[in-house]
Parts: structure tokens; C-alpha cells; sequence
């Protein structure tokens, strides 16, 4: 796709649209599928491994921003790069036969809208995402999964003798940074639909537990003029935040406070967010988080955690898959409604309402029992 198509694409779809297209492109597969023989269906899965990794190399790479102002060969992106020209020919080949950039009859590739999701600055990007799905540290993880399913204990256990990656983080910042950016870069496809999916009005003060760089809570802030916010989460993790925040324009707004929820979380919210952290934590873990949000509430103040909630039987939902990433990774799990329900119970809590959003997450909100 030329530059000049590229500036003229239509604009972006609503969130529902898109959740819409990806139920019909579910469909689609499993029709697919079934219509293929078996093993056909199934080498193709296999083989999906293959398509992560060649995505990685070309996200490391920084390729698709290469390709900013306009098609160019292998020549000239290895020699940017500094890589072996025919070992990036072939690597771009490979990526262009599933519509991840495109070859022109002169052999110069461009991009096409799936290489755009690999620009850094692309309002879709998914980079961040790419890389850290092919990391090393990450790769080698979900190569020991037999030993978690085996085991029933983290693959981060096997690979780094540490218990999830929070703590393997410490010894690994990079990869700490990696996982954060990744955070940040999957945040920013579903913040609208999260700020959108509650009604917020009316609140004084928001504080979002674990919010990372603070993806959402900025878009949070931005839609809600009148809310204040406060950022919680580990010293190395604030640390990254500051800036993310003052660039945000919200450094007035919002409150950095680096510390350890299984110890304390500040007081005095009208409403704390929990987004993708009580899926880190198995139940006597998120029990104790959830504990100390109730201890730091007051009767007034709402918890809403914003999860992937499991459905029943063979529906497809990313959050299946997403479960064991969090068996592999931090000892967590995705769960049904009814198991939330029962760690609320458990804390000191009563689910009041789930609300769907406009994307895959749903919004589960609780109130604390006396
Ligand atoms: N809410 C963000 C990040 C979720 S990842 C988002 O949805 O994008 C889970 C977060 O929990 C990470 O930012 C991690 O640093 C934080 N976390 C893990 N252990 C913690 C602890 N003991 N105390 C405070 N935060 C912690």
C-alpha cells in the first residue's frame, strides 16, 4: 500500500464495530477450519509460533518505521539495520504472504495496515506487544509450559528459579521495561472502551491500584475533567510513570505513590481500579490485595477490577488463552463470574454489576460488606 492510500484510509471504527468484526472473524476460523482436513487445521496452529517470532524480529527491527516515507528493498532496510540482507528478504517474504508489509515487483516492500500496527507512533500499535511476545525471557517461558501444566506452578519458577515475573523483574529490568511498555501499548487499544464503560461522573477521586505506567488512568482523567487521580504501584514502576504522566499533562492531577499492595494502598478513593492485577494472583494472594483496598476504603467507595471474565463452554474468548499466560507467567488466573463472586466473598466484598465494554474486558464492579 502507497503512502498516499495510507493517508487517505477511512477512519478509525467504533470499538463495537470491532468487536463485532473479530465475533464474525471467530466464526470464520472455526468455519474455516472445519471445511479444511483436520491436520491442515491443525499444522497450521503449529506452525503459529513461526508468525510470532518473524513478527518480533521485524517489531525489534523497527521496520514498519523504516517504511515511514515510502517503499524500500532489502538492501537498503539491512543496511539501516545492519542485519544480513537475504536473511531479511527472506524474513519480510515470509511476513508479506500473511498481508504483514507487501512486496512490489521490484522487491522493495511497503507497508500495509497490519505493518502500521508495528510503527512505534501508530495510534494501533502493537509493537511494544511484538517485542515483548518474542523476548527471550518471554519465549522461553511458554517453551516451559508442559512444566506448569505438569507442576501447577509458574513456568518462572522452572526458567528463573523465581516465583512470577514481578519478583524475576528485579533481577531483569529490561525485561521489567519491556513488560511495562507492553502494559502501556495494550492499555492504549482498550482505554476509551474502559472510560466509556462506566460512568464515572460524580467522582471525586480515583485510585488505581497496579496502574502501571497509568494508561488507563490518564484517558480516565482526560474524559473527567474533574476527577483526581492517584497512580499506585512498585518504586521501579512509578519511577517509569513520572514521565508518562507529566507528558500526559496530568502531572497537577494525579498522585504518584510507589509501594506494595500486599502491605497497603492509599486511602480515601471514591473508586479503586484494579485493571488486569487481581489475574496475577492466585486466591490467597488476591485475597490479600483485595483485603487491604477494603481496609483502605471508605463506606462510600466503589472497587472495580477490569478483567477478562471467563465464559462458559466452548465459547472463543481471549481470555482463555490469557489464562495461561498467567499460569505460565505470574501464578494468577483468568476467572468465571462465579469465581469472582467467591474471592469477593472471601475479602470482605459483594459483586454489585458486571458491565460490558467495548472490547473484550468486562468491568466488574463490588461494593465492601460490614
Ligand atoms: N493496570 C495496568 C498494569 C497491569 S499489570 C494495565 O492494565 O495496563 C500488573 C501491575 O501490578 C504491574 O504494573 C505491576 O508492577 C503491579 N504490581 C505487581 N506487584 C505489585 C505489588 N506488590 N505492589 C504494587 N503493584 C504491583
Amino acid at each position: 500500500m502507497s503512502q498516499a492510500n495510507l493517508q487517505t484510509k477511512p477512519k478509525k471504527p467504533p470499538m463495537a464495530l470491532i468487536q463485532a468484526m473479530m465475533n464474525v472473524t471467530n466464526s470464520l476460523q472455526k468455519f474455516r477450519a472445519k471445511m479444511m482436513p483436520p491436520q491442515v487445521a491443525m499444522v497450521e496452529m503449529i506452525n503459529a509460533y513461526q508468525v510470532s517470532q518473524a513478527i518480533y524480529v521485524a517489531a525489534q527491527l523497527g521496520i514498519a518505521d523504516l517504511l515511514k516515507d515510502g517503499a524500500k528493498s532489502s538492501e537498503e532496510l539491512a543496511h539501516l539495520t545492519g542485519v544480513d540482507e537475504q536473511s531479511l528478504y527472506r524474513l519480510l517474504r515470509s511476513l508479506a504472504s500473511f498481508g504483514i508489509f507487501a512486496e512490489d515487483e521490484e522487491k522493495r516492500f511497503d507497508l500495509t495496515p497490519l505493518a502500521v500496527t508495528l510503527q512505534i507512533d501508530s495510534p494501533e500499535s502493537v509493537r511494544a506487544w511484538a517485542i515483548m511476545s518474542g523476548e527471550k525471557w518471554h519465549w522461553n517461558l511458554w517453551g516451559n509450559l508442559i512444566e506448569s501444566v505438569k507442576t501447577g506452578k509458574t513456568a518462572v519458577e522452572y526458567t528463573f528459579s523465581k516465583p512470577n515475573i514481578f519478583e524475576y523483574f528485579v533481577q531483569d529490568s529490561q525485561a521489567g521495561n519491556h513488560f511495562d511498555e507492553a502494559m502501556t501499548n495494550l492499555a492504549s487499544l482498550n482505554n476509551s472502551a474502559i472510560a466509556t464503560g462506566y460512568d464515572f461522573s460524580g467522582i471525586s477521586k480515583l485510585v488505581d491500584i497496579g496502574g502501571g505506567y497509568g494508561s488507563h488512568l490518564t484517558t480516565i482523567l482526560k474524559t473527567y475533567p474533574s476527577i483526581k487521580g492517584v497512580l499506585f504501584d512498585q518504586p521501579s514502576v512509578i519511577a517509569g510513570a513520572k514521565e508518562f504522566i507529566t507528558e500526559n499533562g496530568l502531572a497537577e492531577r494525579c498522585e504518584l505513590v510507589a509501594g506494595d499492595f500486599f502491605q497497603s494502598v492509599p486511602p480515601g478513593g471514591d473508586i479503586y481500579l484494579l485493571k488486569t492485577v487481581i489475574h496475577d494472583w492466585d486466591e490467597p494472594n488476591a485475597v490479600k490485595i483485595l483485603k487491604n483496598c477494603r481496609r483502605a476504603m471508605t463506606e462510600h467507595s466503589k472497587l472495580l477490577l477490569v478483567e477478562a471474565v471467563i465464559p462458559p463452554g466452548n465459547t472463543p474468548y481471549f481470555g482463555k488463552l490469557l489464562d495461561l499466560e498467567m499460569l505460565t507467567t505470574s501464578g494468577g488466573r483468568e476467572r468465571t463470574e462465579a469465581e469472582y463472586r467467591a474471592l469477593f466473598d472471601a475479602a470482605g466484598f459483594k459483586l454489585t454489576k458486571v458491565f460490558a465494554t467495548a472490547s473484550p474486558w468486562k468491568i466488574i464492579e463490588a461494593v465492601g460488606v460490614s
